[in-house]
Formats: C-alpha cells, structure tokens, sequence
C-alpha cells in the first residue's frame, strides 16, 4: 500500500468534482443496484458521500470502501438522471483508479490484465487455444440458444450458462483487410471488439456484409488490442495506458473517414475515455485520441446517418416474426444513440417491431460487476428477461456484446425460446 498522504492529495483532486452534488437523490430512483438492495450506499449519492469522506475511511477500512465502491454497474443511468450534472462516471473512474494505486490489485487481476490482455497476441494466442479444448471443461446447458455451462469451474465462475468461445475468431479472416473507399466513396475503419471477435464473430461477418453491400472500403488493421474498460473500470490505469498505446498506432494511421464498432461499450469508451487518458500519455497522443473519438460511431447510428436504410418500404412485409429491442446503458445514456437501431428495426421485412417495458433499464451486466456480484446482476437481469417475455417476441436485439451475454445466460436459465441478435445480424439477414 502507498502512503496515506500521497492518498489525500490524490482525493483531493476530485474535490472539484465532487462539490456539485446537491444530495438531493434523484439519482436514487434510476439505480439498477439500488433498486435492488434498496441501500443507500450502493446510490451514486451514498457512494459520493463516501469518497467525500475516503481519506479518512480507508485508513480503518479500505477493502470495504473498495467493495463498496465496485458495487456499480457504471451504467451511467444515475449521472443520465442527475439535474446536477455531477460526472459522476469520471468521478467513480477515478476514484477506483485512486483506491487500487492505493491497496493495489489482486493477483488474479493482475495476471489478466498486465500479463495478459496488455499482449494481443498473446491473449489472442491463449484464446484460441482455450476454444480447442473448452469441450473438456464444459456441458451444453440450453441447445436453442448455443449456450454453455461448467460444473467443474463452477467455484469460479457460478452457474451461469454462456456463450462458447468461437472456433475461428472473426479478426482470423478479416485482419489487415484494406479496400480503399468503396464505390460509396467513403472508407471506413472497423473495431470489432474482443467479444465480437472472440465469442460472435457472426456479429463481425454482419458488420463486413452490411459495408460491402453500401459500397463502404474496409480498414480492419492488424493486431488491435482490448479497447481497456475492464482495465479501466478496475481501477488499473496502467494496463489502460499501455492498451490505449496500442491501439493509438494503427487507428492514427489509415486515413479513413469513420471508425465504426459494433459493441456498445467500445464506441462509448474510444468516445469519451480514449481522448480523456490519452492526455496522461502526452499532448499529442490527446490529440490523436480525439481525431479517432470524433470518427467512432456505432455501427447502426453509422448506417441511418451515411445511408437510406433501404428496407423501409418493406417494413412488416411477410411478418412472420416479432422483434424487440434492449438500449444498452452505453449507447443510450453514454453517446444518445437509441432512435437509429428502432429505425433499423422497424424497416425489417418478415418482423414486426415491438417496444419493451423498460427497453432502456440496465441488463445487469457491467463487465466485472457481472463477475464479482453475480447475484444481483442475475436479480437485475432476471427483471429484463421477464420485460423481454412480456412482449412476446421471437428475438430481442442489442447493441452490445456484453449485454447480449447477460440476455442469453437469463433466458438460457429459463430455457427461452427467445433468440438473442445483434441489431446488424438482423439487417444483413434481410440484405
Ligand atoms: S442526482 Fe446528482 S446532485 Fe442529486 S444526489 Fe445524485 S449525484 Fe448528487
Ligand atoms: S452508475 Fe448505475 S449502478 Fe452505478 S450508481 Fe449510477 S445508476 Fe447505480
């Protein structure tokens, strides 16, 4: 552990930030985790007044104030909510960032992150391998949704059911691909991101399909890295710089027009952390995050802005099926984006478009949050899938991978018959 002084000074740089919250709890009634456990120490208002007050608390117990603190989905629903606008992200961000230079972290976490998923190609390499003989260490638990389950590494991993890694990553077929600009004159730079390329390449093949069919050039540069948020979101600032570095190389160069990704998440963090970090590297390394932040979008936010989604005109055509449609926390609350995936939606032949109770609530997942606290993420889930059955539909759809993995695994605890889609999926299917 770090020195106690060296901790108050670096908490008195949140002083600013902290200073704008009025406690007046609007943020309560927003929060997936305190709807829950209904405690006011897991609202961003009680975990505000926790690091107003953490100099002093970390002394008797930091482990505590760590936990509690990490009892966030970081979903954004709170600050979405906040008549303040308190950042209350950046500030729990940093914070964790604070508490872990501080108690430092775990060893496990500290064998992925820093030996690990720092090394693309290493973590690349260990993920092939693990989906040669991922059979041995598991079972199917639920065959219309693919999903798989473990009893042997049930200690570490509960009884969730979960997606295989994929045979063949999608990046295997695509990396280095480099078309020019396409016939729409336009070149666009693809991140698919780790869970698209590791456990749905489908996603990624979508993606591919969808830009060559509006004459879109392809950049897919080799070796690009982990965008860094579960780095990020567990406080190793480290791990985050060295994968931001990475990943600065190749998306500096390439002279494209847009960077799109497929994953929530990653569109979110290369928006509005990648620019933010970077500064730490250097002025310039700000500079080259900002031009790539200002290109990304979201895949569907992408396809309604730059072209007619054609499929209008036979909307409902045919209607077979119905569809409906789950905003994640990072495309709607982080970056505005929920009408276009609707319009996408809406315009696809063979489905009926039906809206959700609750579309825009958390699913529960929150990457390590999913890990740490199963429980609850499974409680909060489990309030999405009953949301998800009320309508009736044949599939739901998203935006993000994660979110995708948190559907699957509840509606595959049930034995659904519900398919879970990406958004894209749907629309190269209708191509
Ligand atoms: S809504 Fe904003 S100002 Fe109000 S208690 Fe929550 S963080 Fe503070
Ligand atoms: S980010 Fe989400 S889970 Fe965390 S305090 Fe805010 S609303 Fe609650």
């Amino acid at each position: 552990m770090k020195d106690i002084a060296n901790l108050r000074t670096s908490l008195a740089e949140l002083d600013d930030l902290l200073v704008t919250c009025m406690r007046c709890g609007m943020c309560q009634s927003v929060c997936p985790v305190f709807k829950d456990s209904m405690l006011e120490g897991d609202v961003a208002r009680g975990k505000l007044a926790l690091i107003d007050s953490l100099a002093k608390r970390m002394i008797d117990s930091p482990v505590e104030v760590k936990d509690r603190l990490e009892k966030c989905l970081l979903c954004g629903s709170c600050e979405a909510n906040c008549p303040s606008g308190v950042k209350i992200t950046d500030i729990f961000i940093k914070a964790r960032a604070i508490l872990t230079g501080y108690i430092g972290l775990s060893p496990m976490k500290k064998a992925i992150f820093r030996r690990t998923l720092v090394h693309p190609r290493l973590f690349s390499g260990l993920l092939s391998m693990g989906s040669k003989f991922q059979g041995i260490m598991t079972s199917q638990a639920d065959p219309f949704l693919g999903t798989s389950c473990s009893k042997i590494m049930s200690p570490l991993i509960g009884d969730r059911h979960f997606m295989p890694l994929a045979k063949r990553p999608f990046r295997k077929d695509y990396s280095g691909m480099d078309t020019g600009k396409g016939t729409a004159n336009i070149r666009v730079a693809f991140y698919p991101g780790c869970v698209v390329d590791k456990m749905l390449p489908q996603v990624g093949h979508a993606v591919i399909k969808v830009l060559e069919h509006h004459g879109c050039g392809i950049y897919l540069p080799k070796n690009q890295g982990c965008c860094g948020i579960p780095t990020l979101a567990s406080g190793d600032e480290e791990s985050f710089l060295k994968l931001l570095k990475h990943n600065l190389k190749p998306f500096s160069s390439g002279n494209y027009d847009v960077l799109v990704t497929p994953c929530a998440t990653c569109t979110s963090t290369i928006k509005k952390l990648w620019p933010k970090m970077a500064a730490k590297i250097s002025p310039e390394a700000e500079k080259k995050a900002e031009r790539i932040a200002n290109r990304t979008m979201d895949i569907s936010e992408f396809l309604v802005k730059h072209f007619d989604v054609d499929l209008a005109a036979q909307a409902g055509k045919g209607t077979t099926k119905t569809v409906t449609w789950h905003d994640p926390c990072h495309l709607k609350k982080s970056i505005g984006v929920s009408e276009e995936p609707r319009a996408i939606l809406k315009g696809l032949p063979g489905y009926e478009f039906v809206e959700m109770n609750e579309a825009d609530t958390c699913c529960g997942n929150g990457g390590s949050f999913n890990l740490a606290h199963y429980d609850t993420s499974s409680r909060i889930g489990g309030r999405k899938r009953e949301n998800i059955l009320a309508t009736g539909a044949d599939v739901v759809t998203t935006g993000c991978p994660a979110c995708m993995m948190q559907m699957t695994d509840m509606l595959s605890q049930g034995h659904d018959h519900v398919a879970v889609k990406h958004v894209i999926e749907l629309y190269a299917d209708a191509l």
